[in-house]
């Protein structure tokens, strides 16, 4: 019994019928594809995208060089130095964010006491040439100079959901 409906399965193709019969009920149905990089969708303000070095409003570097950040990262990507700067605070001389190392944990950024390093909602970004994927102090300051608005929206956002 079990080897004549193994045949009749095989003869009238009724793996083939139950995998066109899929198709059928999903061909009418309302499409969900995304035609990226046309259409995008939402990105939460809590993502975890290309980092920045903040400041505060005055134009001061928000950074301290306490050096928690770099401690707390697991993947050993963030490199810094730091003197004593002429206003007698502490500055980092060097900030340097391997992306080919990080993994985006966000660790940094919850590590900072002065929201100073942050991950921005930012995914759509690239590399040319050999060196690029080393994020210097001066890269991440310009990110955080160029979309401040966006990160204090984001930060006040995700404050909301804790
Ligand atoms: S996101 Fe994680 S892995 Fe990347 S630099 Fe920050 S702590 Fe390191
Ligand atoms: S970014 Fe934040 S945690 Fe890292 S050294 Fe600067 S102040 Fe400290």
């Amino acid at each position: 019994m079990k080897n004549l409906r193994s045949l009749l399965r095989t003869v009238f193709l009724w793996e083939l019928l139950v995998g066109l019969s899929v198709t059928l009920r999903n061909l009418f149905r309302r499409k969900i594809t995304v035609h990226y990089p046309e259409e995008k969708t939402p990105v939460s303000p809590r993502f975890r995208g290309l980092h920045a070095l903040r400041r505060y409003p005055n134009g001061q570097e928000r950074c301290i060089a306490c050096k928690l950040c770099e401690a707390v990262c697991p993947a050993q990507a963030i490199t810094i130095e730091s003197d004593v700067g002429a206003d007698g605070t502490r500055r980092t001389t060097r900030y340097d964010i391997d992306l080919f190392k990080c993994i985006y944990c966000g660790f940094c950024e919850e590590a900072c006491p002065v929201d100073a390093i942050v991950e921005t909602r930012i995914h759509e970004y690239h590399m040319e040439k050999r060196g690029d994927n080393i994020m210097t102090k001066d890269k991440l300051l310009a990110v955080g100079e160029k979309y401040e608005a966006m990160i204090a929206a984001d930060k006040a956002a995700d404050a909301r959901y804790r």
